[in-house]
């Protein structure tokens, strides 16, 4: 579970980019982040990995403030991804999904096997394990970098705009499938979008901001029907 206590973040000396903020994602839940440009999504995306700084109050991840976590253990259990998408074009789609588990020196089987499940799970083509990211499309690519975000199965998922660079359609076609992912993991997901829609349609609780305050924080029947 993820809590936000009174969290503020200014920048420099008067930026204040987000204001007492409060909530709680429960474990398994996603909570999407939703407000125009500016409004401080990613600075709280970013806080919970550590990325940023706290000015005020505390998140706290499965009991323990992340000030006492350690921060390499922390992000080890958190995965990123951006829109950006930084998949390595000279590594092959099975490489780029294996390189974590790599990193942390799982066996050839376990890799191997993560890689299967995870390419069955993103709906890839057989034989895309092989092939390099620009034989892929947008949308592939993009299933790649969630995939590569989960191969070391991590508790936490923190999404920025993960479609944001997709055409409408592909887009939609990874909305609708990213809902049934979630669906079969056990992750907590904070997903921000500057999209309404894509909020309602992902988030089991959508957080509403505004100039680095929460408007409203509620699951997206209780927000369409108290708008
Ligand atoms: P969003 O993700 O909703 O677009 P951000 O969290 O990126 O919002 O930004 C919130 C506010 O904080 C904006 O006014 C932005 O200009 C400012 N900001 C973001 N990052 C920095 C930074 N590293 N230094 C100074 N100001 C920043
Ligand atoms: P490893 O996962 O191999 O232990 P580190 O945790 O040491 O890698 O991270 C190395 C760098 O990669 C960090 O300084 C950070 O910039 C980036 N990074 C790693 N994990 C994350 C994450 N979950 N969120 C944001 N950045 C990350």
């Amino acid at each position: 579970m993820i809590e936000l206590n009174d969290v503020r973040k200014v920048y420099g000396d008067s930026t204040e980019a987000v204001s007492q903020v409060s909530f709680e994602v429960e474990q398994g839940e996603t909570a999407t982040l939703v407000g125009p440009s500016g409004c401080g999504k990613t600075t709280m995306l970013t806080m919970i990995n550590r990325l940023t700084e706290l000015t005020d109050g505390e998140i706290i991840i499965d009991g323990t403030p992340i000030s006492e976590h350690d921060k390499i253990e922390l992000r080890r259990n958190i995965g990123y991804v951006i829109q950006e998408i930084g998949l390595f074009d000279h590594m092959t789609v099975g490489e780029n999904i294996g390189l974590v588990p790599d990193l942390r020196g799982w066996d050839e089987q376990r890799k191997q096997d993560r890689i299967d499940e995870l390419l069955e799970l993103i709906q890839l083509p057989a034989g895309a394990k092989d092939r390099y990211p620009e034989a892929l499309s947008g949308g592939q690519q993009q299933r790649v970098g969630v995939a590569r975000a989960l191969a070391a199965e991590p508790d936490i998922m923190l999404m920025d705009e993960p479609f944001g660079a997709l055409d409408p359609i592909t887009r939609e076609e990874l909305q609708d499938e990213f809902v049934e992912i979630q669906a079969g993991l056990d992750v907590t997901i904070v997903f921000v979008t500057h999209d309404i829609n894509e909020a309602l349609k992902m988030g089991d609780k959508v957080a509403v901001l505004n100039k680095g305050e929460l408007v409203q924080y509620d699951s997206p029947r209780d927000l369409l029907a108290n708008p």
